[in-house]
């Protein structure tokens, strides 16, 4: 097969397997560790409580955490062959269709990948899981910039996308880089806009102060300046931190100020995809 007939290759290869896909919504932050796995998963749950069907791409190749985050590491991924070909099923857990690196390749190898080769190997596994039909399907992007990132948002045709960021981190240039690199013209990705995560905290004997602990009116001041949206704020807070950690993200409890806030953010995204795609 010559260079053309392999890329035409991936590209219906891409297409079949997105087919049933109605919105491709890509979470991407700046930096590592500011959360965005975090909101990938919440947003995840939190739409399949509004009645979505959702599935979830952990394609952070530098640090898949979805695995970790929805307790399912021991899990194993089942192959299926269908006409001579091996394709996999999605891990299906709160209502969500998982999929993630972390379960194809160690990720302290994955580090030394180049480019072409770490994309070629997320395109194989996004398009040989059988997603089947979905109205979202989320990527939890890696951090940054690089080819990996610009090649995903290409090849997909993404919907959206979402950025994440803490106010510590906002003033950093990989946020602008990262902001730009998907309006770029050769990406071209509608921004739906940008969630600070642990942007306040508050105690639990008076949930109505919110404490601003690294500055407030920051993030509106940024967004204003780079001509995004500010979706929404959340904590930093220790049942986050704990729902993360037991593998039960915060969104599966009802009625928090956090799982309320994640809600609260799922709506604005779909409202937003749905205007944009009217
Ligand atoms: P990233 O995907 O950006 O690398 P993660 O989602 O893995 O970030 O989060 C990094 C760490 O911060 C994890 O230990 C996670 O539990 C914690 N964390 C994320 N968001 C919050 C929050 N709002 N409050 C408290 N801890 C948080």
């Amino acid at each position: 097969m010559n260079i053309f007939e392999q890329r035409k290759e991936k590209e219906m290869r891409i297409a079949q397997s997105m087919s049933k896909v109605k919105f491709l919504l890509a979470i991407g932050s700046g930096k590592g560790g500011v959360g965005k796995s975090t909101i990938a998963a919440n947003i995840a749950i939190s739409l399949a409580k509004l009645g979505f069907k959702v599935g979830l791409a952990d394609v952070d190749i530098y640090g898949p955490s979805i695995p970790t985050l929805f307790n399912i590491e021991n899990e194993e991924v089942v192959g299926q062959e269908i006409d001579g070909k091996l394709h996999f099923q999605p891990i299906e857990k709160f209502g969500v269709k998982l999929m993630s690196i972390g379960f194809f390749v160690d990720p302290s190898k994955a580090l030394m990948w180049r480019g072409p080769m770490a994309s070629n190997t997320l395109i194989q596994m996004l398009s040989d899981t059988l997603w089947g039909e979905l109205d979202y399907l989320i990527f939890d992007m890696p951090p940054g910039t690089g080819d990996i990132q610009l090649t995903l948002s290409h090849d997909f045709n993404l919907s959206g996308a979402v950025f994440v960021s803490t106010p510590q981190q906002l003033a950093i240039s990989d946020v602008r880089r990262a902001v730009n690199m998907f309006k770029n013209e050769s990406v071209n990705v509608p921004i739906l806009g940008l969630v600070e995560n642990m942007a306040y905290f508050v105690t639990n004997d008076l949930p109505n102060n919110k404490y601003y602990l690294f500055g407030k009116g920051g993030t509106e001041k940024f967004a204003k300046e780079l001509d995004i949206e500010v979706l929404e704020q959340i904590p930093i807070s220790e049942e986050i931190s704990e729902t993360n950690d037991s593998g039960n993200p915060i969104s599966l409890i009802v009625d928090s100020l956090e799982s309320n806030s994640f809600l609260s953010l799922a709506r604005k995204i779909n409202d937003k995809l749905v205007e944009i795609n009217k």
